[in-house]
């Protein structure tokens, strides 16, 4: 089987400010299975089926761009999926497209979801054949998902290879800080890298430490525009999407790809990143959840 998908396109986007800014648009690598998420499954499932394991099990919340893109990635590739999810059984887009995949969804209490492990799956599922499971972790960081997000790097290498490190800069959200570790170490001391933090608490930088190579250190977390933690949001948030995707057409979502982009937009104005520089922004997919925030929220885009 073949885990390989085409390369995602670099858009280049014309802003009438002093820097050369580039768009890596990894949200159209694939239609259901997109951005980090995929790039973090990619090497799990060469393992998971390496190692002749079956079925995926994993967890999320309601609205988990992961889970999504597990169920998508089991029907694609022919894996049996279980998804445990945080919390009261709900009923919105993102679980009913996981259901139609065939995803078997669990909902379960907050405290057995902070623990799932062989005894909580048990207890849920009786007659699961364990030799067959292969686990992603929450968000779906691990080693092998950030031997996927690596590889970003490479790729837009070999797209722009006139590229001058010196004067380069990769940025990406950071959630879990997997994605972002996975393209410091891809970089591997070329360029400079910056992550822009989503969750409040200025405790990423410590996490991405933990996770990538720590000789590493040509990278930085921004913790300045999380709006007030993760998932919240403003009406200028949604202003903004707007306006991006009317001038550049690069569609955005409130949770990640939206404040990236409005970070580094405020940074090239205020020239907070070096003039003449080139910004490489990694768009991580993530659009499914925009359905799900209209549902919630009432807000079209
Ligand atoms: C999950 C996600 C992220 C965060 O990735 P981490 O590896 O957890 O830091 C960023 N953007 C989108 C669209 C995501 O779905």
């Amino acid at each position: 089987m073949n885990f390989n998908l085409s390369d995602s396109l670099i858009q280049k986007i014309e802003l009438d400010l002093p820097y050369q800014f580039y768009v890596k648009r990894d949200d159209l690598l694939h239609p259901l299975i997109s951005g980090n998420k995929w790039r973090k499954l990619k090497h799990n499932l060469m393992a998971a089926k390496a190692d002749d394991r079956s079925i995926l099990v994993t967890k999320g919340g309601n609205y988990s761009n992961h889970i999504y893109a597990t169920a998508a990635a089991g029907k694609v590739f022919n894996f049996e999926t279980i998804g445990f999810i945080r919390g009261e059984k709900v009923d919105n887009a993102t679980l009913r497209f996981a259901a139609e995949q065939g995803m078997h969804l669990i909902f379960c209490s907050r405290s057995d979801f902070r623990n799932i492990n062989s005894d909580t799956i048990q207890m849920y599922l009786k007659d699961v054949d364990f030799s067959k499971i292969y686990f992603l972790p929450e968000g779906g960081t691990n080693e092998s998902a950030l031997q996927g997000t690596s590889e970003i790097i490479d790729e837009v290498a070999r797209q722009l290879p006139n590229l001058d490190w010196s004067q380069t800069v990769f940025a990406a959200a950071v959630g879990t800080g997997g994605t972002f570790a996975g393209m410091i170490n891809g970089a591997a001391g070329r360029g400079n890298l910056l992550g822009i933090a989503v969750l409040k608490g200025n405790f990423l930088e410590k996490e991405v430490a933990l996770l990538c190579d720590n000789t590493l250190n040509n990278w930085k977390i921004n913790n300045d525009y999380h709006w007030g933690g993760y998932a919240k949001w403003t009406p200028e948030l949604i202003a903004f999407i707007r306006e991006v995707e009317a001038a550049y057409q690069v569609p955005l979502e409130p949770v990640y790809t939206a404040k990236l982009f409005y970070g580094l937009f405020e940074l090239m104005q205020k020239r907070l990143i070096k003039e003449g520089s080139t910004i490489i922004a990694v768009h991580t997919g993530g659009l499914q959840g925009r359905i799900g925030f209209t549902e919630q929220h009432g807000v079209q885009f």
